[in-house]
């Protein structure tokens, strides 16, 4: 499809690279399989992983430990290309990344960089990120898991709940309430004590294993605990860069759902005429081409603050919030569009519509970014 505002001319070389990199392994390696998998709700975690460690996806914006280092634009346009295949893919890559590498590259020792970060930037060792519990998702500072010194141990007790690759993970990174306050732990999952039973009869986000965390009597070693960081600045930090992906991984999945609904107005004949050729329709391809394109330059705007060192949370729930909602409403008109037939998953479209509502909750709820930005603009926090 066009790109009308030529967004993608600012990218660099490497940056288109790395585009026509991933956007080649999702055309060969997912949209074949993925309606299947969407309906079979399954995720082929161990077979694909290793793959997209030798695309040099995981992990990509970080340095060092085989990472691939590249900058934020081109961690954003990977993000585009794998959501434009399904958000299940890009949630992949973006907890592996942003939410289980991220917390030991930044917070670990020596000792855990060394033993996980090569393994997993090789897709070799999957990760998941544990913060959410059944009763504590927006508010995650009150939440109840426990660890408890015993001698030098920790004793770690509790649970997690909508934890992306708990069930395929290695290795999970656990926040827990200690007597210090809030700390991480890197918690190997075949640590005894600890379970993570898949959550099934999802309709959202169905290629991509989510799951529970159960923590009984999980006994740790002192070299388990991330010594770089207390409090939930250490989780909340981790948020924002898994968050800076999502703002342009939905960028992927609208582009999907249009050029899906562009292709089907152009051939799909109603009254003697092409549905694309009907003013209401067009109008519909107007806004949402509009919806999308404003949500890449806001993207790519953000991209280029991230890579300056100047992004600021507040930025990234605005980006996450404005591009979220345009992708929503970018995929539910072009459900519209499809009529029928955009209720099967022989199209993208429903697939993509059901995942993005996992996307307008996970990493901060659409209403949560809304009192973000509320104290931005009013200075007075309104969240309890
Ligand atoms: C598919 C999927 C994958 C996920 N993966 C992970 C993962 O890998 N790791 C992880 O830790 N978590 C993960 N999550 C959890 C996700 O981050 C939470 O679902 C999210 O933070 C919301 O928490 P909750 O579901 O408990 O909803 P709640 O916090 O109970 O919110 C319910 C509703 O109340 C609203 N609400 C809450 N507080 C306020 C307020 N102060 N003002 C106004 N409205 C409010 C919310 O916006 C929402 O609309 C995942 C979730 C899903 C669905």
């Amino acid at each position: 499809m066009d790109d009308l505002l030529r967004l993608d001319d600012q990218l660099n070389g490497d940056q288109r690279l790395i585009r026509d990199t991933v956007k080649s392994f999702v055309a060969d390696r997912v949209l074949p399989n993925v309606g299947d998998w969407f309906e079979q709700g399954t995720f082929p975690a161990r077979e694909l992983a290793p793959e997209l460690g030798a695309l040099g996806l995981l992990g990509m914006h970080l340095q060092g430990y085989g990472c691939a280092g590249t900058d934020a634009v081109s961690y954003g346009v990977a993000c585009r290309e794998l959501e434009a295949g399904d958000s299940g893919l890009r949630s992949f890559v973006s907890v592996q990344g942003s939410l289980a590498m991220f917390p030991i590259w930044r917070y670990g020792s020596d000792e855990q960089k060394d033993e996980w970060l090569p393994r997993m930037s090789a897709g070799e060792a999957i990760g998941c990120f544990g913060l959410t519990e059944p009763d504590h998702g927006s508010d995650p500072g009150s939440m109840r898991t426990y660890a408890k010194r015993d001698g030098s141990d920790w004793i770690l007790n509790g649970s997690k709940m909508w934890i992306t690759n708990g069930s395929v993970a290695d290795v999970a990174v656990v926040w827990a309430q200690t007597d210090e306050g809030i700390r991480g732990f890197v918690v190997p999952t075949s640590t005894p004590g600890f379970s993570a039973p898949e959550i099934h009869k999802k309709l959202s986000l169905r290629a991509s294993v989510t799951s529970s965390l159960y923590f009984d009597d999980v006994r740790l070693p002192a070299s388990a605990a991330l010594p770089g960081v207390t409090g939930l600045k250490g989780p909340l930090s981790c948020l924002s860069e898994a968050r800076y992906g999502i703002l342009w991984g939905v960028v992927g999945a609208a582009r999907a759902c249009l050029e899906a609904s562009v292709e089907y107005a152009k051939t799909r004949v109603q009254f003697d005429k092409p549905i694309g050729a009907f003013q209401l329709t067009q109008e519909k391809l107007a806004w949402m081409y509009v919806g999308a394109a404003q949500a890449g330059l806001t993207a790519l705007h953000l991209g280029r603050l991230k890579d300056a060192g100047q992004l600021e949370p507040r930025q990234i729930s605005f980006g996450k919030l404005a591009n979220v909602r345009a992708a929503l409403d970018i995929a539910r008109q072009a459900r519209s569009i499809l009529g029928g037939n955009g209720i099967t998953l022989e199209y993208p479209v429903i697939r993509h519509m059901n995942n993005l509502e996992s996307v307008l909750t996970y990493e901060g709820t659409q209403e949560i970014h809304t009192l973000v930005l509320g104290e931005a603009l009013t200075g007075l926090p309104a969240y309890r």
